[in-house]
């Protein structure tokens, strides 16, 4: 694999440059991805915890129009927004971002192509970066990633002594944006870069995610849903912070009688409303159904659909939920269950 060496202080150059070019940069401060202005921001994270977001807002935004329309007496006019034209760079994406589009991808391209997400996908690159930091919450490597995977990076850095990194060229995409800057490299130590690798501690599996769906397969009646849901408030935010849930709604918003806009907006399967039907009917009533869709969700349904799991264990669910639930400890139970 072909190899690079950058320091910091190039790769912020590098950053800048791409920020001169028109590309929306978005740098891992440690705390988040932050659009970078001109020489502004630092790149850490190779110790620090998953930002609080992910990034996945580049490629599925909170909220956009996906069409306009305008109505006269006779006719109703359609008018397509514009998608994409700018260029998305991340550097320093933690491998369980990295490999967050290409999860969703396969949900985006299953029964009906969404040019929305694909557009975004296809103008993003995304340099990813080896990590160091590992907590209770963290579980890649029970979902098949791990520290030091390149899965879903275009270039992967290797954060090296003395502000250094070594560069991996993982994809044509990654190799085509910095041939213009070639300047900004030296040549590569893979030695190096292989030493820095193999220091990082691969966490343990902590459950073994086939027994878990073997579990999932038989017990969508089970008593565990109702001790262990009882906790969910229903908030949400585990879905709003992961990097691979992917609900919307469609809404119309009407300017006036005669215009307005169809609005696509975030989602997701622990709120109240989001299977009521226009009849009143609502199939998952109580938290205990909701917080089981969201574990066969990303544990059974889309293993049988796609053959990938949508859960990269990252641990931002279980970092960040107001009532405490740790969805990578549940899964662990239901892990134990079977043994
Ligand atoms: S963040 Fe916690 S309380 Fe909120 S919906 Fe998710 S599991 Fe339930
Ligand atoms: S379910 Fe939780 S641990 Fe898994 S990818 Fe989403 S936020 Fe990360």
């Amino acid at each position: 694999m072909e190899e690079k060496r950058i320091t910091k202080e190039n790769l912020i150059k590098l950053g800048s440059n791409w920020v001169n070019d028109g590309m929306n940069v978005y740098v891992n401060n440690g705390k988040k991805y932050t659009l970078m202005k001109l020489h502004e921001e630092d790149l850490k994270g190779f110790e620090e915890a998953p930002p609080l977001m992910s990034y996945k807002e580049i490629v599925f935004p909170k909220t956009e129009p996906i069409l306009y329309y305008k109505k006269s007496q006779k006719e109703v006019e359609i008018i397509e927004p514009k998608i994409g034209g700018v260029k998305n760079i991340v550097i320093g994406a933690k491998p369980c971002d990295a490999k967050s589009i290409s999860i969703m991808s396969k949900v985006f391209n299953w029964d009906y192509k969404d040019s929305f997400f694909n557009v975004r996908a296809e103008e993003s690159v995304i340099i990813g970066m080896a990590c160091k930091y590992n907590d209770e919450h963290c579980f890649c490597t029970s979902v098949g990633i791990s520290p030091v995977s390149t899965d879903g990076s275009d270039l992967f850095l290797i954060p090296l002594a003395n502000d250094n990194f070594g560069v991996r060229i993982i994809s044509d995409k990654g190799k085509e944006l910095i041939s213009k800057y070639e300047s900004y490299f030296t040549n590569g130590d893979s030695e190096e870069s292989e030493n820095v690798l193999s220091s990082i501690p691969i966490p343990e599996k902590k459950f073994n995610a086939e027994n878990v769906k073997s579990w999932l397969d038989k017990n969508f009646e089970s008593e565990f849903w109702n001790t262990t849901a009882e906790m969910c408030l229903g908030c949400s935010q585990c879905a709003f912070v992961c990097p691979v849930c992917h609900c919307f709604d469609i809404v119309d918003e009407d300017y006036s009688f005669t215009e307005g806009r169809r609005m696509k907006n975030w989602d997701a399967c622990q709120n109240g409303l989001f299977t009521k039907h226009a009849s009143g009917h609502n199939p998952r009533d109580k938290q205990p159904k909701r917080y089981r869709q969201r574990v066969s969700h990303k544990f059974k349904y889309y293993k049988d659909k796609f053959d990938e799991y949508l859960c990269t264990g990252c641990g931002r669910c279980s970092r960040g939920c107001p009532a405490g639930i740790d969805i990578g400890e549940i899964v662990e139970r239901i892990d134990k269950l079977t043994n």
